[in-house]
């Protein structure tokens, strides 16, 4: 007679403290014993259900039998001459999912994906080029940070503060709030006391703008929120960030100090890419200053990262630094973030799926009509 086929275990990676209260309420034990597994999961980092020796004997037996930690494997490792880090993790055949690792005097920063690829087509962004291929489960977005960690440690990577990961930004590929139900119990895995234990204001959500999500994830999870505005005006914002023409500009700046209110948060940050010839004007400075002069709001203006095929240049640094001083002189609080990794193409809107070559994968993955799923 033939075996069954093995079944697949299930990854505690991707549960929250509820799930594994849930979990091991089926397994006949009591909710402290959620606790205690996510303890040994994320602050200790272990994955060996039998090392975690506090746990009953029959009790690790009948764990192991049916789940266990099971991070994304890691395909490649790639480290710059600047200190980034970046990894390409496995997703399915053929396809993968990067993160990208940020060392700075004062904090150490993870940024994640959470899909692979995405649907969302910016025209300035490498991701956008391959199209969308799928959502990242919890286990993966949580696995990314767990994984780094053990990577980092293993490298020893001093820490900051008591951390080497103390922030965690959702920047990498991928729109987090397109996939709003497998990133809401990561988040909350992130903040979670015995799990990351990260504090809300080092967890930031980046989006292109899903409005209604916005929403949403104001009554859900308390994060930070970053959103990538690009243009002070929707006809050029629609063309830069396609979901504008969905959800144009003044719905998406109610939907954030709707979502500062709610949360009694401080700022949202709008990040803006800077394209030569195209946004980064003296008079679109003003016109983005007038878009958010008096609310709370950071500006983060970003040196565009050139990848092969895009149409865009780089904004020279002095245009930068007269368009920030531009919003500066009239009160806005901006800076310009420096680009990292650039030589191992771990800068924003740099990351990409490939794993073949790009063209391969590009044509191989290109989803046309997918409508953003929440
Ligand atoms: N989808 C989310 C998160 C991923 S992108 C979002 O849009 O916010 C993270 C940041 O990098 C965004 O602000 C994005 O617009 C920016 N970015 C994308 N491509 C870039 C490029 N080629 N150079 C510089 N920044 C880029």
């Amino acid at each position: 007679m033939l075996s069954p086929p093995p079944v697949e275990r299930l990854n505690l990676l991707g549960l929250t403290r509820q799930g594994l209260e849930a979990y091991v309420a089926e397994l006949g034990s009591k909710p402290f014993r959620a606790r205690q597994l996510l303890s040994w999961i994320y602050k200790r980092g272990e994955d060996r259900i039998e090392q975690m020796t506090d746990l009953a004997k029959e009790f690790r037996t009948q764990l192991a039998e049916h789940a266990e930690v099971r991070p994304p494997q890691i395909i490649t490792a790639q480290q710059s001459v600047d200190g980034t880090r970046k990894w390409k993790l496995e997703a399915d055949a053929g396809q993968a999912f990067e993160m990208v690792f940020i060392p700075e005097p004062e904090r150490g920063t993870l940024c994640i994906s959470s899909q692979v690829g995405c649907v969302l087509d910016c025209s300035f962004c490498a991701t956008a080029q391959q199209g969308f291929n799928r959502n990242l489960t919890t286990a993966e977005i949580v696995g990314q940070v767990w994984l780094a960690r053990r990577e980092l440690a293993a490298a020893e990577v001093p820490a900051v503060g008591g951390r080497v990961v103390s922030n965690v930004v959702l920047m990498g590929m991928g729109e987090p709030l397109a996939n709003f139900r497998n990133v809401v119990p990561a988040l909350r895995i992130f903040l979670d006391d015995f799990g990351f234990d990260l504090s809300r204001r080092r967890v930031t959500l980046s989006t292109s703008g899903l409005v209604p999500q916005i929403y949403r994830l104001a009554e859900e999870v308390n994060v930070a929120l970053a959103v990538s505005l690009h243009a002070p005006d929707d006809a050029l914002r629609s063309e830069l960030v396609p979901i504008n023409r969905k959800h144009p500009i003044a719905e998406l700046l109610e939907a954030c100090w709707h979502y500062l209110d709610e949360q009694n948060g401080r700022s949202v940050t709008f990040e803006y890419v800077m394209l030569a010839g195209v946004n980064d004007s003296l008079a679109q400075a003003r016109d983005l200053a007038q878009l958010l002069q008096g609310h709370p709001a950071k500006i983060n203006l970003i040196p565009f990262n050139t990848f092969p095929g895009t149409r865009y240049r780089r904004s020279p640094p002095a245009v930068v630094r007269s368009f920030r001083d531009e919003l500066l002189h009239r009160g806005l609080i901006a800076t310009i973030r420096r680009t990292r990794g650039e030589d191992i193409d771990a800068a924003c809107g740099q990351l990409a799926g490939r794993v073949i070559d790009r063209t391969t994968v590009r044509l191989g993955s290109k989803v046309i009509g997918l409508s953003v799923q929440s």
